[in-house]
């Protein structure tokens, strides 16, 4: 294991399992309260410490090589043979391990790639599960206290930016439009359209009130955009909600121009060969749960999104099958940028 990527890795936050103390106290009788106080404390002294060698590698470091560690992959069989990413990520699940679920949210410094600064990144691990452990999903956290970005917004940020065809003329369509990483293109790039998808009553193309202000609905299996009109699609974890996320691989591909690029982030489950289907739509519109329904939040709509299926590494098959020729899965992982955790992974398709 390369020297120089081991003490990065050995700055990532350290945080305990939580449940695991609260039984632990529990057993000794011991006022949890006054416990994960303490910890949090400990954890205070700890960051403060992390944060100073992060930064100091940071200047050291980073600040002349662009260090994020990117993997890609066309197929499972590249990424389960690839040993140096096996090493890399069981460090980081041991790292997960003992990580202290704080209860308070605390700051890690970063550079953001957005901003171009050092900033203060809220790590708050509201989002997770617990099996086989506490996983954080430092996907959906580690939020820059300046654009408001979280780690996965500002990695595929960071992937288009850094693309060959990259420019501040292209077309570019976000599959929405009232969140933070839309405000960033509308806000650096000259021709931005965004949408939410507002429901199956609602017609692709049109306008809607929504919260008093009108918001562009679209529909990603059937989009209003001319043939071939844009040249970056960009979704952020919205196809495990289309019980037809093949048609809307294929209707991208449609839309997007020659050379044009559909990238995306979704859940992935990197050791499933196989998408699992959770839920499908019936033609009456009802909809059979095949497992327990699984419901993700969604900006425009309370009651949140079911999501209808996890996704394995057939998808970059589904996606050269509707013509996209070259299709990868981008690991990203840099713990002075806030790109922790994980990794997570932003998917990119490209046409001829
Ligand atoms: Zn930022």
């Amino acid at each position: 294991m390369n020297k120089h990527l081991k003490n990065l890795l050995l700055m990532i936050p350290p945080v305990y399992k939580k449940y695991i103390i609260i039984q632990k106290l529990q057993k000794e009788n011991i006022n949890y309260k006054n416990e994960v106080i303490k910890l949090n404390n400990d954890i205070i002294k700890l960051n403060n410490e992390i944060n100073l060698i992060s930064n100091k590698l940071f200047f050291y470091s980073s600040l002349k090589n662009n260090d994020t560690f990117r993997w890609f992959y066309k197929n499972k069989t590249e990424f389960d043979s690839d040993i140096n990413f096996k090493d890399f990520k069981n460090i980081v699940l041991e790292m997960n391990d003992e990580v202290i679920k704080s209860i308070y949210p605390f700051n890690i410094s970063a550079y953001c790639d957005i901003c171009k600064k050092n900033v203060k990144m809220r790590l708050n691990f509201n989002v997770g599960s617990i099996s086989n452990g506490l996983n954080i999903a430092y996907s959906e956290d580690c939020v820059c206290s300046e654009c408001n970005l979280g780690s996965r917004q500002r990695a595929i940020i960071n992937y288009y930016e850094n693309l060959n065809t990259h420019s501040y003329e292209n077309d570019i369509y976000i599959s929405e439009s009232i969140t933070p990483t839309f405000s960033y293109f509308k806000n650096n790039y000259k021709n931005v359209i965004g949408s939410e998808y507002l429901g199956n009553t609602k017609q692709s193309g049109e306008f809607y009130d929504y919260n008093g202000s009108l918001v562009r609905n679209e529909d990603l299996t059937s989009l209003s955009f001319p043939n071939e009109s844009m040249d970056v699609i960009i979704t952020q974890h919205v196809f495990e909600h289309i019980p037809d996320y093949n048609k809307s691989f294929c209707e991208c591909f449609k839309v997007l121009r020659k050379k044009g690029a559909l990238l995306f982030t979704i859940p992935f489950y990197e050791h499933n060969e196989k998408t699992i289907i959770r839920a499908v739509i019936n033609d009456d519109g009802s909809i059979t749960n095949i497992h327990p329904p699984e419901i993700h939040g969604n900006p425009v709509n309370s009651e949140g999104s079911l999501c209808f299926q996890r996704f394995g590494w057939d998808i970059l098959d589904n996606l050269k099958s509707c013509g996209f020729i070259n299709v990868f899965a981008n690991f990203y992982w840099n713990r002075c940028k806030g790109y922790i955790g994980g990794p997570y992974i932003v998917f990119s398709a490209f046409k001829e």
